[in-house]
């Protein structure tokens, strides 16, 4: 039998300055440690929904003990939710932010060119509503590439939101839909360092059947984040280098970008934005949490992050300046 995550756990507390959660209560039942001490007791406490499943985690702990993984082992087998939107962000037309706007790309005008291709682009709720000028950039600088993007029509969300609501029957059928769209044995590229997580560490988890399991894990195999993939390419991928830009990390990028970091050594950095789950937002968490990083951003004209839910936590926060962009908007 295999040990449950908190019998490998050495007590070594490496995990509870690095949880931007814990940071922020500063008690034990909030942190990575003391979570996966209440799981492995079968206990519900309300500290899991401030989990901001941003595995920071897993990354210090010498065990590699992830409480993501075993919320979603555990504990993550709610029924379905009722409402089931393509797009998450469509909700977040009505609230009031500092400084962006949801903006509508055109899927149905760009499908009919790039309805074939040598590999596939994830039309992410952040790439059709908050960034699309990031895909429109990186469109326009690949077009003479002999690899061309297929970008397959009625493409949704990831289910970032239902996973944090705990809504298992739900974010399994964006797994499947996305699967379906993606069914060829081709690379995925993801513009959002989140959907790189459901994809990538998520989808797998999720699936129990030998069959769809090795599906999942083949389509977490074969997808990228962009500029990853793009230098594989051999573009020459140059991103605005000025004192007043500052590069955001977001905590689920780390794992797969490591060889990217030093073409910005000293322009990023990695700190958590609070993250966009639901819950936290609707208890004004992220209000507070951000003032640990608005100081770290007050001489800057940019923020560049690289993530759906960084880019909206710090829209709705910050006012310009800094101006929130997508990395890929600075290509030049
Ligand atoms: S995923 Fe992030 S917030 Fe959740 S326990 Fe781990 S470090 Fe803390
Ligand atoms: S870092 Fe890992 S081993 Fe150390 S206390 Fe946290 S969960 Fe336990």
């Amino acid at each position: 039998m295999t040990k449950t995550p908190y019998k490998k756990c050495v007590h070594c507390g490496k995990c509870l300055s690095s949880c931007p959660s814990y940071r922020f209560f500063l008690k034990e039942s909030f942190s990575p440690r003391g979570r996966n001490l209440l799981i492995a007791k079968n206990i519900d406490s309300y500290s899991f929904n401030y989990c901001l499943l941003c595995e920071r985690c897993s990354k210090v702990c010498p065990q590699g003990i992830s409480f993501p993984e075993s919320y979603i082992k555990a504990k993550f087998s709610k029924g379905s939710f009722v409402l089931h939107p393509s797009d998450s962000l469509i909700f977040l037309k009505v609230l009031p932010f500092n400084q962006i706007q949801i903006r509508e790309l055109d899927e149905k005008k760009l499908s009919p060119y790039f309805k074939e291709g040598d590999f596939y682009v994830y039309l992410s709720c952040g790439l059709k509503h908050l960034y699309p000028e990031a895909l429109e950039l990186t469109l326009s600088k690949i077009r003479h590439s002999p690899m061309k993007p297929h970008i397959p029509e009625g493409q949704g969300c990831c289910g970032i939101v239902f996973l944090g609501l705990g809504a298992k029957e739900v974010v399994k059928n964006y797994a499947k839909k996305l699967l379906t769209l993606f069914s060829e044995k081709k690379t995925l590229l993801t513009f959002c360092a989140t959907c790189l997580w459901m994809i990538k560490r998520v989808y797998p988890q999720l699936f129990d059947v030998e069959q769809e399991k090795a599906a999942f894990e083949d389509l977490a195999n074969r997808t990228y984040f962009v500029i990853e993939f793009l230098r594989k390419m051999d573009y020459s991928l140059n991103l605005k280098e000025k004192d007043d830009i500052l590069y955001h990390l977001p905590c689920h990028l780390d794992f797969s970008l490591t060889s990217e970091l030093n073409l910005l050594k000293g322009r990023i950095e990695d700190f958590c934005c609070g993250s966009a789950k639901l819950t936290l937002w609707l208890r004004g968490f992220q209000r507070e949490f951000s003032k640990h990083w608005r100081r770290r951003t007050l001489d800057k004209e940019v923020l560049a992050t690289a993530c759906t839910g960084c880019y909206l936590n710090f829209s709705s926060q910050l006012r310009y300046p800094p101006k929130v962009k997508h990395w890929l908007e600075l290509w030049v």
